[in-house]
């Protein structure tokens, strides 16, 4: 080829490169959504503002007169076990962040485990379909004691709002409850979403798919049933609170301060409000958080400022929903 076809040649090319870089960032100009406004809240009606605040809201209260025995308080200790999903759900492949997770499988669970056997004490356990999947023995070593509860923690520890997505949303949820049913033999009765966050469409699906409770909300210290757009649901509410959850204060990765003895006396003093109030203690931990070796003394300190406290009902998120159901009349 001639120095001249070559020079029109090379012109050419970068002439069509030129122009599909053009259009590419058109089109991805265009793609584009158009900016938020900010505060969209100061735009809407009342009416507007009520259908958002009360899509999920708290409807009847549901703190019986009673709790069995003549207990003070209903205590129920619970665990997320989330382990490395959140990580496998985002693509985060770290082996820092994957092994932190692993910790929660191979150390976190066996330890909690031993401590509420010391106590002869149940637990709920709320678990990714995956994080069961990957960890067999932790699930058999759980059920092995007879008296926890295992509930449903979402597929992979999937954002929901992040999702945002009814279908895909719903597969999910179906997968993790046929998994899960399969692993412990029967149906669990029990959500926690992942993140304790919502989309949209969680409520409704969380109610079509017949759970008795959900433990995901923070309207009340006390238990209440769920109102979707301002209809009961028939789903019981056993709420959670950051106040009452390990991840604010030992969540980060960074070794987290503060260290255990200020942090149980946080989880002690809204016991023993929930104790003179004859409520509802709902904890939180995360096994691969809480199940390192100071925190789990951190726990067995608080365990035991409960039972020497005494008239505590000790239960599973199911037993108290139950007893609820029963005592303080729920409609489902
Ligand atoms: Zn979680």
């Amino acid at each position: 080829m001639s120095s001249r076809p070559k020079s029109i040649l090379r012109t050419l090319v970068l002439c069509t490169a030129a122009f599909a870089i053009a259009t590419v960032g058109r089109e991805r100009v265009s793609a584009q959504p158009p900016a938020a406004r900010p505060l969209p809240g100061t735009r809407l009606s009342l009416d507007e503002l009520k259908k958002q605040m009360f899509h999920v809201s708290a409807g009847r209260r549901l703190k019986p007169k009673a709790w069995p025995d003549g207990a003070k308080v209903a205590v129920v200790i619970s665990f997320d076990v989330d382990n490395a999903t959140s990580a496998l759900s985002r693509g985060d492949l770290g082996s820092e962040v994957l092994s932190r997770g692993e910790y929660g499988a191979v150390d976190g669970v066996p330890r909690i485990l031993h401590l509420l056997d010391t106590h002869n004490i149940p637990a709920s356990f709320y678990i990714p379909a995956v994080s069961a999947e990957l960890h067999p023995q932790m699930i058999k070593d759980i059920l092995s004691k007879g008296r926890h509860e295992i509930g449903v923690h979402g597929w992979i520890h999937e954002s929901l709002p992040q999702l945002n997505d009814e279908s895909e949303e719903r597969r999910l949820l179906r997968q993790a409850i046929d998994s899960l049913t399969r692993i412990i033999g029967k149906k669990p009765v029990g959500y926690r979403a992942p993140s304790w966050a919502f989309s949209q469409y969680t409520m409704k699906q969380v109610r079509d798919a017949g759970f008795l409770y959900d433990s995901s909300l923070m309207a009340s210290d006390d238990a209440y049933e769920v109102l979707l757009d301002g209809q009961p649901s028939g789903v019981i509410e056993l709420p959670i609170e950051r106040i009452v959850d390990d991840a604010p204060y030992f969540g980060a990765s960074n070794g987290s301060l503060p260290s255990p003895d200020l942090v149980e006396p946080v989880f002690r003093s809204e016991f023993d409000v929930a104790w003179d109030e004859g409520g509802l203690y709902v904890l939180t931990m995360h096994p691969h958080t809480t199940g390192h070796r100071s925190r789990v003394a951190g726990l067995d300190k608080l365990l035991t400022h409960m039972k020497q406290k005494g008239r505590v009902w000790f239960a599973t998120g199911e037993q108290v929903a139950n007893y609820l159901k029963k005592n303080a009349g729920a409609t489902n």
